[in-house]
This record gives structure tokens, C-alpha cells and sequence, in this order.
């Protein structure tokens, strides 16, 4: 019995387990609430082929969509302290900070920093990992900010910013809140090097993150249903005893009352990103390039 339960069984089980259907075959989409065929979803940048919606993507994906033929270095990032205030709420902060790792299978934080060319231009990339602690911003994200805004100043690059956060991480305390005017000093040392600032906000931007550098860009780009506000929806409501209009904190609210420049599907985002790169590096070069194409049309 002994050899059964403790050489066979294993055994059987192991063999067993590697055939079974995993998980992630199908996905549902959160939009329509279909089931999406997990290889399709992948061939289509996780973006529902039935509703369009835009599912939350790693930000390894995002850089690989992002830059040109998907070829990017990625920088290491500064250390900070960890854990300075010793926080604990249901589980220590030190530990949540070592699940997000496990997750990721790496020793980041909540954003990943590259650089490469997108359209041929020069550009640097950070990118939110939703996945790390719903992408709040601490000491290391407003480092990985800074180390970026540095290198793209360096490099002469465009800076592109891709956030997906729920805000400032309450783990930290005020020094979260002060990731807020250091990620803006990030921003202005980009742009008074004269290079461009986009910001691309993808689902959600919200909290400290949507009230300090996601909102400063140069150019501000949204993929399609993305939340971005400050307040939660129900918390404004609550607050105001008012009905919020629909559509209310999405992508295409915003650009219909001024505050992002253009809605862009996932797909079509980095030929956009490209176009905004060239109109504000090389104006002439740009109209080199669209005039002959506008003569033959
Ligand atoms: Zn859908």
C-alpha cells in the first residue's frame, strides 16, 4: 500500500496533472462577459474581437507592442528603501512586496523602464505593471519615474509614460504622497530638455497617480474605456447625492470635455505614438513624409 500511495500515485498524478486543461485556455472578457479563446485574445493585443474592450495587459506586453519591430532594453532600476514605516494591515508590507515579485519573477516594483525607437525616434518607455500591487506608486515607482525621465534626457529621447494604477501606496504613508511633485519634476526635466511627453493612460489611472505626472503629457492618449479619474465614482457620488452622467471617468468622457487629446485602440497606438514622435521632433521631415502621400490621394 505503502508503495502505491507514497511511488504510484505521485506519479499518476504528476502525469495526470500536465494533460489537465489549464486555467488560462479561456478568458471572460470583463466587457460582454464572453468566453475568448486565450490564443485569439493573445493574437489580438487582449483586446475582445466581440465588445472591443481593452483587457489589462502586463507590462512586458506593453513594451513589446509598443516599440518598433518589439525590440527594447530594459534598464535596471535604482533600490529604495523598503518597507519604511514597517506597515502591516491584514499581511506585512515586506511580504505583499514579495508576492508581487513572485508573480512577476522579478525584483521590481510596479513599473518597468526600457528604451528603444518607436516610428525610428528615440524614445524611453515606463510602463505600469497592474499586477504589482494594483500599480501604486511608492518610493521605487517615483525612482523608476525619475531613472527614466534621466535616461530619456540623456539619450535625447522621447518619454512615454504608461500608467495602470490605483494611486499612491497607502503602505507608504505621506512618502507615497511625495512620489507626486517628484514624478512632475520628472516630467519637467523632460520637457525642458525640449522632448516630447506623452502620456499614454490605459485602464485604470486613478488616485495620486491621475493627479500628478499622468496628467501633465504633452500629448495625453487613452486606450478605449479606460478609468481614469481621481475619486472613485461611488465615492463622488455619495458625496454629492447627484447621478453621474454616463460614461462618466472613461476614456471617451474625458475627451469629450477637453482632458486627454485622443482615444487610441491598442492596436493602432504605436503608429500614433510614432506620427506625435516625428510632428514633434522633426516637423520638416514629417511633412516630407506626409506630402507625397497627400498628393497622390
Ligand atoms: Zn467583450
Amino acid at each position: 500500500m505503502s508503495w502505491l500511495t507514497n511511488f504510484v500515485l505521485p506519479k499518476i498524478r504528476a502525469a495526470v496533472g500536465r494533460k489537465a486543461v489549464p486555467d488560462s485556455l479561456w478568458h471572460k472578457c470583463p466587457g460582454c462577459e464572453q468566453m475568448l479563446f486565450y490564443r485569439e485574445l493573445e493574437a489580438n493585443l487582449h483586446v475582445c474581437r466581440n465588445c472591443g474592450h481593452h483587457l489589462r495587459i502586463s507590462a512586458a506586453l506593453r513594451l513589446k507592442i509598443l516599440f518598433d519591430d518589439g525590440a527594447f532594453t530594459q534598464i535596471e532600476l535604482p533600490r529604495t528603501i523598503l518597507d519604511p514605516l514597517r506597515f502591516r494591515d491584514r499581511k506585512r508590507y515586506t511580504d505583499r512586496l514579495k508576492e508581487g515579485q513572485a508573480v512577476l519573477g522579478s525584483q521590481g516594483d510596479a513599473v518597468v523602464v526600457a528604451h528603444g525607437k518607436i516610428g525610428g525616434f528615440a524614445t524611453v518607455i515606463a510602463a505600469f505593471e497592474f499586477e504589482f500591487m494594483g500599480g501604486s506608486m511608492g518610493v521605487a515607482v517615483g525612482e523608476a519615474l525619475l531613472a527614466a525621465a534621466k535616461l530619456a534626457v540623456l539619450q535625447e529621447a522621447a518619454l512615454i509614460i504608461v500608467p495602470a494604477s490605483g494611486g499612491a501606496r497607502m503602505q507608504e504613508g505621506a512618502l507615497s504622497l511625495m512620489q507626486m511633485p517628484r514624478t512632475i519634476i520628472a516630467a519637467d526635466m523632460v520637457k525642458e530638455a525640449g522632448l516630447p511627453y506623452i502620456v499614454v493612460l490605459t485602464d485604470p489611472t486613478t488616485g495620486g497617480v491621475s493627479a500628478s505626472f499622468a496628467m501633465v503629457g504633452d500629448i495625453t492618449l487613452a486606450e478605449p474605456g479606460a478609468v481614469i479619474g481621481f475619486a472613485g465614482a461611488r465615492v463622488i457620488k455619495e458625496t454629492i447625492h447627484e447621478h453621474l452622467p454616463e460614461g462618466f471617468q472613461h476614456s471617451e468622457y474625458l475627451l469629450e470635455h477637453g482632458m486627454i487629446d485622443q482615444v487610441v485602440p491598442r492596436a493602432e497606438l504605436r503608429a500614433t505614438l510614432g506620427r506625435i514622435i516625428g510632428l514633434l521632433r522633426e516637423p520638416q521631415r514629417s511633412d516630407e513624409v506626409v506630402s507625397p502621400a497627400a498628393e497622390t490621394s
